[in-house]
């Protein structure tokens, strides 16, 4: 921390029990909404009826997005809001639609390709989006940030602009009681990952560690009953406040390595975005405890762990033996560890880590 910094958060947050209800008529920020969705989440949370019980004004639906959204799928999500002349977006879904919603509102008033956005950018500000969360994970609701599958580079990619935050984010932890035990706790890593690497990212501020350490202490509330499967309204409340707020840190500080290692191992080998995060975390920890080891304990006080060794046992008690389970040749992991080397999520990394470093991790990560 340098002594200067800056806080942008320009998202309405709107929490609690039925908050659309109460929204009413105010909910609509436009003439036109296109509504972009998973394929089940939105009808099985019951936030697409509630959205509908409200919404004045005249709307479309694109319910195709898929885990890890596309850039076909974005592409054809931004054709349909163009041709139908809608002037703003509603998001419903987990990170996928909510990520994918984000980029379907610049592709809707821009001329580009997907994958040009990351290079040039684009001219005009991209349309308002209304965002509710379905998971409790990303934190995108928040986020300037949307996350694509790109092919070309046979990775997942972050974009950021700052009209990427959404105009208004509803957080209603009832929509999150239909997940799965399995997806509650793949999405609740993740938004443990978004805290810790915020808390510890070279471009923290005393502001993101303030959210960071309240959203890690709202988190640590639910661990015990998250560990024994027991998603009950308390659970689900302080599971979406906490991802809510680590939503709010990594808009400040960005995230680190683990995401960007994290990516190959979704691309490539099916992990979901909160497990790929998981299995990363705690060899990145030990690795951080020569750079920051004050934070380091903090991170182990708050979450009520007693070493790194407790830290490591706990996401192999989440994701079920993964140690072991993934190999990788010596190839892959100098592979991985070499493009995840070269990215911003890298460099925001305290300790300037090398392709080497990164490679270490992965390597003590999967190994028994
Ligand atoms: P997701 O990919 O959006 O959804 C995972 C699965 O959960 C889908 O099958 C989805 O169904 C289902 N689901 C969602 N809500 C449900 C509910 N309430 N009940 C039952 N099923 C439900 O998962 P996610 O972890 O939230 O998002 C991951 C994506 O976000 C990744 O692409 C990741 O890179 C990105 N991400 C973005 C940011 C950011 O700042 N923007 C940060 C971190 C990660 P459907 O098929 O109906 O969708
Ligand atoms: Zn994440």
């Amino acid at each position: 921390m340098n002594g200067s910094f800056k806080f942008h958060l320009p998202t309405e947050i709107v929490f609690g029990t039925d908050v659309i209800k109460e929204a009413g008529p105010k909910f609509a920020l436009g003439k036109k909404a296109l509504i972009v969705t998973g394929k089940t989440s939105a009808k099985a949370s019951g936030a697409l009826a509630d959205v509908l019980a409200v919404l004045p004004t005249d709307y479309v639906l694109f319910s195709e997005v898929e885990n890890n959204p596309s850039e076909e799928t974005v592409k054809k999500g931004g054709q349909l809001a163009r041709k139908e002349k809608c002037d703003y977006i509603i998001a419903i879904g987990g990170g996928s639609p909510l990520d994918a919603a984000k980029v379907m509102g610049i592709l809707a008033v821009n001329d580009a390709e997907p994958a040009e956005l990351y290079e040039m950018g684009w001219e005009n500000e991209a349309l308002p989006v209304v965002a509710i969360p379905t998971t409790a994970g990303t934190g995108s609701e928040v986020t300037q940030y949307a996350v694509l599958t790109l092919e070309d580079e046979q990775t997942k990619k972050g974009l950021g602009g700052k009209d990427l935050f959404p105009r208004v984010a509803y957080l209603d932890p009832k929509y999150t009681a239909s997940l799965p035990v399995s997806i509650t706790v793949d999405t609740a890593v993740d938004a443990l990952s978004h805290l810790v690497e915020g808390y510890l990212s070279k471009r923290a501020t005393p502001a993101s560690d303030l959210t960071a350490l309240q959203g890690m202490a709202t988190w640590s509330t639910a661990l015990e009953k998250l560990r024994r499967g027991e998603l009950d309204q308390e659970v689900r409340g302080a599971l979406l406040l906490a991802s809510c707020l680590a939503g709010v840190t990594i808009a400040q500080s960005g995230t680190t390595i683990v995401h960007a290692l994290g990516y190959p191992l979704t691309y490539f080998h099916g992990f979901p975005h909160g497990r790929a995060n998981g299995v990363l975390m705690g060899a990145y920890l030990q690795f951080m405890a020569k750079f920051a080891p004050d934070k380091v304990d903090n991170v182990l006080d708050i979450l009520g762990l007693a070493s790194l060794d407790e830290f490591s046992d706990l996401m192999e008690e989440f994701f079920g033996g993964y140690k072991g389970h993934l190999s990788l040749s010596e190839e892959q992991i100098q592979a991985y560890a070499a493009k995840a080397a070269q990215t911003g999520n890298c460099a925001n990394t305290l300790g300037g880590l090398s392709a080497d470093d990164v490679a270490e991790i992965l390597k003590a990560s999967i190994m028994v």
